[in-house]
């Protein structure tokens, strides 16, 4: 079989930032795939599951409760590798035009306090596998030393 597009991405090369994945044609409608990667691959250590597990559920609220986005969000979801997370948005964008809204959900995330959305046995099907203050660590670091200060190299895959 053939080598999907992620696999070609020269992973030694990569740092966290905000890429576009992909961009298909969906029943004649664009759909962009993005990549945030949070850590640096076969680098820094990956990430656990337990927070991960409460960034994805604080996200996903996030996203189906925004006043822009809420209608264009398909998929919120952890990379199986544990280095980040791709998000799904229906439309065509280039990975400096959702700076803005990942700033405001990272934001979200880090500041958050409370019960986790969904975090109850009715709804999730592991809702005790939760770290909300590491999610929130790791929200503030994306937000700080990637989201607010990002440059060229963390907007596009390494050439
Ligand atoms: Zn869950």
């Amino acid at each position: 079989m053939e080598k999907i597009a992620s696999f070609t991405v020269d992973h030694l090369r990569l740092v966290p930032g905000v890429y576009v994945s992909r961009v298909d044609c969906v029943a004649g409608n664009p759909v962009t795939t993005f990549d945030l990667r949070m850590t640096k691959p076969n680098y820094e250590p990956v990430m656990n599951t337990a927070e991960i597990h409460t960034i994805e559920h604080l996200a996903a609220t996030f996203l189906r409760n925004h006043k822009d986005f809420a209608d264009r969000t398909i998929y919120f979801g952890p990379m199986g590798c544990r280095t980040g997370f791709y998000l799904i948005l229906s439309g065509e964008y280039q990975s400096k035009d959702i700076i803005p809204l990942l700033t405001e959900m990272y934001r979200f995330m880090a500041d958050f306090e409370g019960d986790v959305p969904g975090a109850a046995a009715k709804d999730c099907g592991n809702y005790l596998d939760m770290n909300l203050p590491m999610a929130k660590y790791l929200s503030r670091k994306y937000l700080d030393e990637v989201l607010l200060c990002i440059t060229d190299e963390q907007l596009n895959y390494p050439a």
